[in-house]
């Protein structure tokens, strides 16, 4: 494989641990963001402070050698706790015994990346950088120095858009001949507040599980972090009732807050300056394609190319697992960049647009049903069928998060999963005989039609 020049447009997830992967094949990768150096200024996560990290991204992680690195600072999340108004708790794993999503930094693990990266060599980070402008036939990106307001021009024999949802990359790709690109801002946002460590540094729910107060249209959720904390994060409706407009002094936030997440409130006693100085955000999906440039020159990544709503805990772990197929194509084609490059598109546009649509479909499963009896009656069932016959049904989140099957297949084998429990659900008595023979054997006769 011949040396090529490589410049990536952001430093975030994706751009860090892209520029590992490049780096490790011996290219010379110059990294360019906008923001100063997370390592060396306070840690500003902009959005959200934890994640939950699972298999997609752990594979791309362990790939580069970055996996038990990371691993020392992840907390296992096994199971969910749902909480409902009057703090009764409920529970459901995750998957099987032992699978768990991973609670971890954003700042932590970006950094790390950037660490691992340049231990790779030749990858260099420029901070403080803006991509303004980019000349796709050139293959010439123009960045902006904050610090100095002076203006550079870099060329390279190929660019990659990492730098997110707003994509300065993508925005002049947007303007040429045949490009596809469409913007949706849901109807809610979100704000995040904190759970501070208990007595001794203890975390004050439990510690190794995902929390939700799911509310119907709302919900309010809280990912452990290894100081005893918890971050919690509410997604709220902008407008209507109930709405961030509605709660527009802390005051009726409180109010509201004690009625609908009393036990969670308890626990905040930072709520007030949180409420009034946290901004309220918003989520974005972004489609868009192709990819690729024609001269192609450029190619845009992560976020950049699709950003999706964070229900399924899926964005970073999809976008990581864009560096695990890009890499899959690079070994398989070794030197051959238009292939690699059309390759790259063509396959993972599909499974972008999949898990884009089951974010959005888990978003109504976590605020709405997981607090419905007959849903979690639902998931006892797909869990034990799925126990006594493995190799007949995955369910569908164990598909998305804990396994490496494409997005786009999970989706259409939920769909099909779906019309078949609808039926099981429809039995009298579903309630009694949930992990009786007869159920088992409709599931068969059902899954042969
Ligand atoms: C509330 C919330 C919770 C989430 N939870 C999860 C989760 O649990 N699990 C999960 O997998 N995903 C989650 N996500 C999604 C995840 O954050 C994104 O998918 C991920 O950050 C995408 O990485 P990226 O590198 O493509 O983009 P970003 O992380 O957005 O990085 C882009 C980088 O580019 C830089 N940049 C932007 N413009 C320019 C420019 N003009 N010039 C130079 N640099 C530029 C930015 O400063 C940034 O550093 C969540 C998202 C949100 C909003």
């Amino acid at each position: 494989m011949s040396t090529k020049k490589i410049s990536i447009s952001g430093a975030g997830l994706v751009g860090s641990l892209l520029a590992i992967y490049f780096g490790k094949k011996g290219h010379e990768v110059s990294v360019y963001e906008r923001r100063p150096d997370m390592r060396k200024t306070t840690i500003d996560g902009g959005r959200s402070i934890n994640l939950a990290l699972s298999n997609r991204g752990w594979k791309a992680l362990e790939a580069v050698g970055a996996g038990e690195n990371i691993r020392k600072m992840a907390i296992p999340m096994y199971r969910r706790v749902m909480h409902d108004r009057e703090g009764k708790l409920t529970f459901q794993p995750y998957g099987k015994d032992g699978e768990a999503i991973y609670s971890v930094s954003r700042g932590g693990l970006n950094a790390r990346l950037m660490e691992l990266a340049e231990e790779a060599g030749n990858v260099h980070f420029h901070f403080d950088e803006k991509c303004t402008e980019v000349d796709l036939d050139k293959g010439e990106v123009t960045f902006e120095n904050y610090l100095s307001g002076e203006e550079s021009k870099v060329q390279a024999d190929m660019i990659f858009g990492a730098d997110g949802a707003f994509s300065a990359v993508r925005a002049v790709m947007q303007k040429t001949d045949r490009f596809n690109y469409s913007q949706e801002f849901i109807e809610h946002g979100y704000k995040e507040l904190s759970i501070p460590p208990g007595p001794e540094g203890k975390h004050q729910l439990e510690r190794e599980a995902l929390h939700i107060w799911p509310r119907g249209n709302y919900m309010l959720i809280a990912l452990p972090n290894p100081d005893g904390s918890f971050t919690c994060t509410l997604f709220f409706p902008f407008e209507g009732n109930p709405s961030f407009a509605m709660l527009d002094t802390t005051e009726k936030a409180r109010e509201f807050f004690q009625q609908e997440f009393g036990d969670a409130l308890d626990l905040m006693p930072h709520f007030d300056e949180e409420w009034k100085e946290n901004p309220t955000s918003s989520l974005v999906i972004i489609r868009c394609y192709p990819w690729v440039s024609d001269s192609k020159k450029v190619t845009l990544i992560g976020d950049a190319s699709h950003a999706i709503v964070p229900f399924y805990g899926q964005g970073m772990n999809s976008g990581f697992e864009d560096c695990t197929v890009l890499n899959d194509l690079m070994v398989q084609y070794g030197d051959d960049w238009d292939t690699i490059l059309q390759k790259f598109q063509e396959s993972r546009k599909p499974d972008a647009d999949a898990i884009a649509d089951l974010a959005m479909r888990n978003f109504v499963e976590m605020r709405d049903l997981t607090g419905d009896p007959r849903f979690l009656l639902q998931k006892k069932v797909e869990k034990h069928f799925h126990e006594k016959h493995p190799e007949l049904w995955t369910p569908l989140y164990s598909m998305v998060t804990f396994s490496h099957i494409r997005y786009s297949v999970a989706l259409a084998e939920g769909k099909k999963q779906d019309a078949i429990m609808d039926k099981v659900m429809a039995l009298p008595g579903i309630e009694d005989k949930w992990d009786s023979p007869e159920v088992e054997q409709l599931i068969l006769e059902l899954l042969q039609k």
